[in-house]
C-alpha cells in the first residue's frame, strides 16, 4: 500500500467509459439478482476460488489531488444518464446529498483495486453469452460483497471514515428510490465511487497500471473492481492487512 504521488494528465478515455455504461445497461437486474442470491447463500465462502484469483492493491491520494486530476462530474455523469440505475438507486447519480460538503469532510482517498484473474479453463467453458454474463456477475458480485464487508469492518476501526462501493447499492430487493420513497437503510447505504464523477478507468490505469477489460464473446482474462475509502487521517498500514495482498 503506498501513497501515489505521481499521476498523469492522460486525456479521458471516452471509448472505455462508453463500453462500461453499455455493459451496465446490458443487464442491471441480473446483477441485483446475483448479489441477492450471493448474500442469501453466503457465496463469498462458497465461490470456487480455483476458478479465479483476486489480487487486491491499495493506493491513496490526497482528496484535492484526486479531485483536480480524476474528477470530471459533468463528463462522467453524462454517461451515467444512459444507465438504468440513474435516478433509480440512492447510491447512484444524481446523488441526493451535498457532494461538496460530503467530500469536503475527508483529506484522503484510498483506492482499493481488486484484479480478478480468471482461470483459463473457466474462460473456455463459458462459451455462450448467457453463461458469460451469469459467470461474470457471479464472480464480481462475490468479490464486491467481500470487499464491501472488509471495508465496513475497517470503518469500525477508524471513526470518521467511510467506504465507497465499486457499484450500486444492492441491499434491498427493490430500491425505494424508483417509487420516490426514502432509503430503507441509510446507515448501511454506501455511495458508488463513480457517482461522484471520479474517472475510474484513468485512476486504475495510472495508479495500478491496469487496463479495465470487458466481456465480449468470451470471459476476459481478468475483471477489475475499484472501491474507495475516505478518511480524515492516513490509515496505518497494518490496518490494511487482510484486505490488500
Ligand atoms: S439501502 Fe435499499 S433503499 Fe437504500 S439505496 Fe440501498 S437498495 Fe436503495
Amino acid at each position: 500500500m503506498e501513497y501515489n504521488a505521481s499521476v498523469s494528465n492522460d486525456s479521458f478515455r471516452h471509448e472505455c467509459m462508453g463500453k462500461l455504461c453499455a455493459q451496465i445497461m446490458e443487464d442491471t437486474r441480473l446483477e441485483d439478482r446475483v448479489i441477492r442470491a450471493a448474500k442469501m447463500a453466503g457465496a463469498v465462502q462458497r465461490t470456487k476460488m480455483m476458478d479465479y484469483t483476486v489480487k487486491t492493491h491499495v493506493k491513496y491520494l490526497p482528496m484535492q489531488v484526486i479531485r483536480d486530476k480524476y474528477q470530471d462530474r459533468e463528463k462522467h455523469l453524462g454517461y451515467c444518464k444512459h444507465c438504468p440505475r440513474y435516478g433509480k438507486k440512492w447510491s447512484c447519480p444524481p446523488l441526493s446529498i451535498d457532494e461538496e460538503a460530503f467530500l469536503g469532510q475527508y483529506a484522503w482517498v484510498y483506492l482499493v483495486c481488486s484484479k480478478i484473474e480468471l482461470d483459463s479453463e473457466l474462460i473456455k467453458q463459458k462459451d455462450t453469452p448467457e453463461k458469460i454474463k451469469a459467470m461474470g456477475w457471479e464472480i464480481m458480485s462475490a468479490v464486491k460483497l467481500d470487499v464491501d464487508a472488509k471495508l465496513r469492518q475497517l470503518e469500525d476501526k477508524l471513526p470518521g471514515s467511510v467506504s465507497l462501493s465499486a457499484t450500486a447499492c444492492n441491499l434491498c430487493e427493490e430500491c425505494t428510490r424508483k417509487d420516490g420513497g426514502i432509503c430503507r437503510q441509510p446507515d448501511k447505504l454506501r455511495y458508488a465511487i463513480d457517482a461522484f464523477g471520479f474517472t475510474i478507468v484513468e485512476l486504475t490505469k495510472d495508479l495500478f497500471n491496469i487496463d479495465i477489460l470487458w466481456s465480449s464473446d468470451h470471459l476476459p482474462e481478468y475483471y477489475t473492481l475499484v472501491h474507495g475509502f475516505l478518511t480524515r487521517e492516513e490509515v496505518p498500514e497494518s490496518l490494511w492487512q487482510g484486505i490488500a495482498r
